[in-house]
């Protein structure tokens, strides 16, 4: 186990990605916090937990909208509460509100920045907070903490329609990069993950027909779309020592996604 009794909390945990995640830290021995938003999202979180329990691993959920400073407080007092501290923490949650530049308001971009970008924030910054005061525990882990962004290809993919989605994960990629040079000396290793096209209800539009696929299926190289466990599995390696050197890196899980595919056939 590469993880044992490590405390991981993973925002946005009740489906897609987080919920993978979440299931692979637990398989590892991490004691989970499967933060979801809403009250209508409750019952995916306890499904998650239910099937994480099954497997002989252990969690609570929580409800914490990650846009929200006290919400994000009370997820980390409530979470060092219950089990003492946290280890790692997984900043995943995120939404897409799509537009033709033009036609964006403005309480689109401040939803997608709030959760996408300002959620990050805030949730680095409190487990920052509880790295600091613990530091290493040698019995758990050799690092003081490890921070793992859900970026994605957009951080380098322009993306049209999608401004305040791209602007997001450019801003992760540069938050990351910031806080993993500033902590780097307290051993703190903060990286990312930059999904390319994973099955999961954010994009349920690019896959759910034939056509679609086929239509995505010409961005990625490696001819297939990927699934949740690819990030689960990307998401342990970086939570765990034997990626004890990473450190302010993003690691592209995307089947060639960001291979430029239209370069194939000689542009
Ligand atoms: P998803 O819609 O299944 O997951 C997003 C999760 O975020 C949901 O569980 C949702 O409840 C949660 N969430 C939304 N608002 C929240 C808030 N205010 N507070 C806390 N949680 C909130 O989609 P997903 O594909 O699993 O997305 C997870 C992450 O992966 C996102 O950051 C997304 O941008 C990123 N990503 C996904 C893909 C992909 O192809 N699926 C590609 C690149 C990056």
């Amino acid at each position: 186990m590469k993880l044992q009794n490590q405390i991981a909390i993973i925002t946005g945990a009740s489906s897609g990605i987080g919920k993978a995640v979440a299931k692979s830290l637990a398989l590892e021995g991490a004691k989970v916090i499967i933060n979801y938003p809403f009250e209508k999202t409750k019952a995916d979180a306890q499904a998650v937990l239910d099937d994480i329990k099954q497997a002989g691993g252990d969690g609570i959920i929580f409800q914490a909208d990650v846009s929200k400073e006290t919400d994000v407080q009370n997820m980390f007092a409530a979470t060092i509460q219950q089990f003492g501290t946290v280890d790692i923490l997984v900043n995943n949650a995120g939404i897409q509100s799509d537009a033709p530049f033009e036609e964006m308001t403005l309480d689109k971009w401040n939803a997608v920045i709030g959760v996408n970008l300002t959620g990050q924030f805030l949730c680095a910054r409190e487990a920052i907070k509880e790295f600091l005061r613990r530091g290493i525990d040698e019995t758990k882990s050799v690092a003081a903490g490890k921070i793992i962004c859900m970026s994605s290809v957009h951080q380098i993919i322009p993306w049209a329609g999608h401004a305040n989605y791209a602007a997001s994960k450019g801003g992760i990629n540069m938050l990351m990069q910031t806080l993993a040079q500033e902590f780097a000396p307290k051993k703190i290793r903060i990286n990312s993950i930059c999904p390319g096209a994973i099955q999961t209800p954010i994009n349920h539009n690019a896959w759910a027909t034939p056509e679609a696929l086929n239509s995505l299926l010409t961005l990625i190289p490696y001819k297939r779309i990927g699934q949740p466990e690819d990030i689960g599995k990307a998401a342990v390696w970086l939570a765990s020592d034997e990626s004890d050197y990473v450190c302010g890196t993003s690691i592209y899980v995307d089947g060639g996604m960001t291979l430029f595919p239209g370069f194939t056939t000689n542009g």
